[in-house]
């Protein structure tokens, strides 16, 4: 039995607020038109992973046979032509085992190959939380994964009905979706806890419940999503719909801690 956490939505609230985002923010339309396509895929990978409790020595092969094939299907039907145009040559001419075996080793990949195998491997090891402790990455601190060594997609301040003082800041991991808390005055990247070399930038007229948390040290950032300013966020999909912030951290020279599932 899954516990599903409370900064982690069902697939069913992750596809709502996909639709309900990609309804009011025009910039966001088509790369959620993508997600929308891609979690149905997800959901169904995410389920048989549950039911059939795939072994490690079979995670590749079950990945590549049981959720690889929708997530192609998904990229096909509703991702850019360019992407969907790569995904195709890969999936015909590729090492599709290799593509996965790279990704879940943490080793650097082409963007298309990023792509599938994250978008195909992450809800098997979202489902298997077991089996993703034993992928575990290298790195040990407190800045990646406690389960599985990923690196940080982004923060969250939970809706807990807590005071603004006192709620817990979160952070969710780009490969596997465990959460885990880290102390809100410190780099979710190099661990730097001078708040005066940690910049926050924001759009509040656009998006009241997000803000770029920056770091003057390491030159990179992640966004934070504050569900107490909006219960209804679902932080993995409002992240992906974030792409005005994601340009003002990139003219200002920063680099995200971890890219999104559409490379932002
Ligand atoms: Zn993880
Ligand atoms: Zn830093």
């Amino acid at each position: 039995m899954t516990l599903v956490a409370d900064a982690v939505a069902t697939y069913g609230e992750r596809r709502e607020r996909a639709r309900d985002l990609g309804a009011r923010l025009d910039f966001a339309e088509q790369p959620l038109r993508l997600y929308l396509a891609l979690v149905d895929a997800q959901e169904r990978a995410f389920e048989h992973a549950l039911s059939s409790q795939a072994a490690a020595d079979d995670l590749v092969a079950f990945v590549v046979r049981d959720a690889l094939p929708g997530i192609m299907e998904a990229t096909v039907a509703a991702g850019p032509e360019r992407l969907a145009e790569a995904a195709l040559l890969r999936f015909h001419e590729g090492d599709l085992e290799g593509i996965v075996e790279a990704w879940l080793a943490g080793e650097e990949q082409s963007g298309t190959d990023t792509f599938l195998a994250r978008a195909s491997a992450s809800p098997v090891l979202e489902a298997l939380p077991d089996l993703a402790a034993t992928l575990r990455l290298g790195d040990t601190d407190d800045r990646h994964c406690p389960r599985c060594g990923g690196l940080p997609q982004l923060a969250v301040f939970a809706d807990t009905g807590e005071t603004l003082l006192t709620s817990q800041r979160k952070l969710v991991c780009s490969r596997c979706a465990n959460e885990w808390v880290l102390s809100r005055m410190t780099c979710a990247s190099c661990g730097e806890t001078s708040g005066a070399k940690m910049p926050i930038l924001s759009d509040v007229d656009l998006f009241p419940h997000l803000r770029i948390d920056a770091c003057e040290m390491c030159r990179r950032y992640l966004i934070t999503v504050d569900r107490r300013k909006d219960p209804r966020a679902v932080p993995m999909v409002d992240e992906l719909a974030a792409l005005p912030l994601d340009l003002v951290a990139a003219e200002r020279g920063y680099t995200k801690i971890a890219r999104n599932l559409m490379g932002f």
